[in-house]
């Protein structure tokens, strides 16, 4: 990577776009440009040294101004939250293929070098994830398509257009199928958080409130793998700058129950909780796993970090934030502090 290119990371004020930027600062890259629709202040991380712009990406000339000399773009804005969120707000997640659709048109436009977007493990046909065996989804597993209502439909959608901007416009397109990212700023309340965030919020309440119980969302049988932000930032990097063309699997194969994840937590806290199932709430496909044969073959990319040490990181965090909130010390004090 040159370091004097400028880069672009649309989706900058949310978890893996303020990630990126933080990763591509002790890169030492000088010129990036973070775009996010959210005002400046409720960003979850912002520096001073990057141009930070507050942008409507549905609109057009907005991702103009975005891509304007751009080198690289990363885009990974979108609408999007836990299941509880992707879930009740399937227009909503739809919508975001305007974000891509505007963002890929003005990189062809602005002869962009390589464009990367950030797709989903939803896009993964819900007959394959019927088991609760947390089943290894290949590459190829998204045909037929059964995507993830709403949600899933749009990345699978964005990234078949990435690919037709590639053959008919001679852009580079770069596309990973992100599975659950965890790790410190990412969203941990209000709806948006997904599940270990939303864990961990919940084991420590039960921890400062005394009420030794946590409501757990499904049977708590259902399997996921969950990749830390460290191990999601290495793997955008390696395949941003890789020649695979097609989609390819970005996350960890090291699959766990709710359950377990919530034993994991437990366990860092050192404290045991009544369970409380609530059979009623959004908890999505019954299984999923990441199959990394391809991304190990092509890349050498394994995931580093493993579920209990990124968990613990992830706590720390999460306590932090909560026990702040909890003195009434607002998020925007603490996050202008890093500005
Ligand atoms: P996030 O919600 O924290 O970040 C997304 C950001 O996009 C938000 O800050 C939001 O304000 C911004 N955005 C939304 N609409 C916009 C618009 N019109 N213009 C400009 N900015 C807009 O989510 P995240 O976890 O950082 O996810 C980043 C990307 O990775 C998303 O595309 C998401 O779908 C994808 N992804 C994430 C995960 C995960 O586990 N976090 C899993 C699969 C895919």
């Amino acid at each position: 990577m040159q370091n004097e290119n400028l880069i672009v990371v649309a989706g900058a004020g949310g978890f893996i776009g303020g990630n990126l930027v933080a990763s591509l600062r002790a890169q030492g890259c000088t010129r990036i440009r973070a775009v996010d629709i959210k005002p400046l202040e409720e960003w979850h991380q912002r520096f001073g040294d990057v141009e930070n712009l507050s942008l409507d990406l549905n609109m057009k000339e907005n991702c103009e101004t975005a891509a304007k000399n751009a080198h690289d773009i990363y885009n990974l804005a979108a609408n999007m939250g836990g299941m509880g969120f992707i879930e009740n707000n399937k227009a909503l997640c739809m919508l975001s293929v305007l974000i891509n659709t505007q963002m890929l048109q003005a990189a062809a436009r602005n002869e962009v070098k390589r464009y990367f977007f950030a797709s989903s493990a939803c896009v993964y046909n819900a007959d394959k994830q019927k088991t609760f065996a947390a089943p290894l989804l290949k590459e190829e597993d998204a045909y037929p398509a059964l995507a993830e209502d709403g949600y899933g439909w749009e990345k699978l959608f964005s990234e078949r257009m990435c690919r037709h901007f590639r053959e008919d416009f001679g852009l580079c397109t770069r596309v990973a199928r992100f599975h659950n990212v965890y790790g410190p700023w990412g969203t941990w309340d209000g709806g948006l958080e997904k599940a270990p965030a939303a864990i961990c919020r919940k084991v420590i309440a039960a921890k400062v409130n005394g009420k030794h119980e946590i409501e757990i969302w499904g049977t708590g049988v259902q399997t996921r793998s969950f990749m830390y932000i460290d191990d999601c930032i290495k793997g955008i990097f390696l395949i941003m700058n890789s020649d695979i063309e097609e989609p390819i699997n970005l996350g960890s194969s090291e699959a766990v129950s709710v359950n377990e994840l919530v034993d994991i937590v437990e366990g860092i806290a050192e404290i045991k909780l009544k369970r409380n199932y609530n059979l009623n709430a959004p908890n999505g496909v019954n299984g999923r796993n990441s199959d990394n044969t391809r991304i190990k073959k092509y890349l050498n990319w394994e995931p580093n970090i493993p579920l209990r040490t990124g968990l613990e990181k992830t706590y720390a965090w999460i306590y932090d934030q909560y026990m702040a909130r909890l003195h009434g010390k607002r998020e925007s004090e603490q996050r202008a502090a890093l500005a």
